[in-house]
């Protein structure tokens, strides 16, 4: 089997309400999505997704991905899409770093591969580890009543899980907010305060250790050695998000002791392949582990959750899901979807989600493979 054609098509995602971060520094009205099919000349094809969110949350963005596509896919194509370790070390030969760029191509080859085998990506992944996986929301950064009312809204959508975004420049209203939230939260609800990278070390120990608050805080600071600093100097368990991007990232947060939980995004990491790197090492070690995409449509929150769902319970932590943030779905009735607070995978092979072709209309561009 030969890879033949990679198209790609361009997709503006328009988020529901604005979608405020960071302590409100960062604001996100809508994402731009890429989406992938490669086509092998046994006609089966297999699709990918790769959806930073927006350009100001990671170093990526969606015309990167496109840009990165005029090297990436003629590396690919004549090639056996089933190499799958092998095509990710020939997309690292050919364009080092860029691992948002490879990922939704590293998507389409794993959702070859399973439909390949005729089995879900949960299979090849280690099998499913449970009957679904739990989901969590995330709360916009707001007022103390704005964010206990959000988390309410989700509650009353099966939420169990909820990710509140906290952070920015003032100590004692992250701690009014986290209090707030802390006071309606029910006995069966874990709470994660995300800070986005908000806080300097000084703030984030400041909050952490003046707010009357359990559970997890993620990515306190923008470096590894400032979150570190934190660390060492608060009692909450701690999740990195956005400062990790490598292996060599992680083993070193483990190295350092600098946290207790990671989150895995493939789009972050550089996709399925390496993103099951993360979660094999991040089980090994004992770390918690949110397993879900940066941003995208069901296509992309299905693949990620593949993951999860083959991860080990005492390991996984609820994921959250992108696409009930959009205006658009991208493939009606497909994927895995919020159903009183879980998502069930589904049993089709491969990823199991094909986007719609009349909400696809035409590819923005088609490599093919030249002809004899
Ligand atoms: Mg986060």
């Amino acid at each position: 089997m030969r890879i033949s054609r990679i198209s790609a098509w361009q997709k503006t995602l328009p988020l529901r309400k604005p979608y405020w971060l960071s302590g409100g520094r960062l604001k996100f009205e809508a994402l731009d999505s890429t989406i992938l099919r490669i086509d092998t000349d046994e006609g089966l094809s297999g699709w990918g997704e790769g959806c930073p969110w927006g350009h100001s949350y990671l170093p990526a963005f969606g015309g990167g991905i496109r840009a990165a596509l005029e090297i990436l896919a003629p590396a690919l194509i004549g090639r056996d899409p089933r190499d799958i370790d092998s095509l990710n070390r020939t997309m690292d030969v050919a364009l080092p770093g860029h691992l948002y760029a490879k990922s939704p191509l590293d998507l389409a080859l794993w959702d070859l591969l399973g439909r390949a085998a005729g089995l879900p990506l949960y299979t090849l992944f280690g099998g499913a580890e449970g009957e679904c996986v739990a989901l969590s929301s995330s709360i916009s950064t707001g007022t103390p009543e704005e964010m206990v009312a959000l988390v309410e809204s989700a509650r009353n959508r099966g939420y169990r899980t909820h990710s509140a975004k906290i952070g920015g420049e003032d100590a004692a209203l992250d701690i009014a907010r986290i209090e707030a939230i802390e006071a309606a939260r029910r006995p069966d609800e874990q709470i994660t305060y995300d800070a986005n990278r908000a806080w300097t070390p000084a703030l984030a120990i400041e909050v952490m250790n003046g707010a009357a608050a359990r559970g997890w805080f993620e990515q306190p600071c923008e470096t590894l050695d400032q979150c570190l600093q934190v660390r060492r100097s608060t009692r909450q368990p701690i999740m990195l998000d956005e400062c990790l991007h490598s292996f060599q990232d992680h083993l070193e947060a483990w190295r350092a002791r600098a946290c207790e939980g990671v989150k895995v995004k493939p789009n972050r990491v550089g996709g399925l392949t390496k993103a099951r790197r993360l979660r094999d090492f991040g089980v090994s070690v004992g770390w918690r582990l949110h397993i879900e995409e940066v941003g995208g449509t069901v296509l992309a929150d299905t693949a990620a959750l593949h993951l999860a769902l083959s991860t080990p319970a005492e390991n996984r932590l609820a994921s959250w899901l992108c696409h009930p943030h959009l205006t658009e779905d991208g493939a009606p009735g497909q994927g895995a979807r919020n159903s009183d607070g879980a998502a069930v995978l589904p049993e089709a092979p491969g990823i199991g989600v094909v986007p719609d072709p009349d909400w696809l209309s035409e590819p923005l561009v088609s490599y093919e493979r030249p002809g004899p």
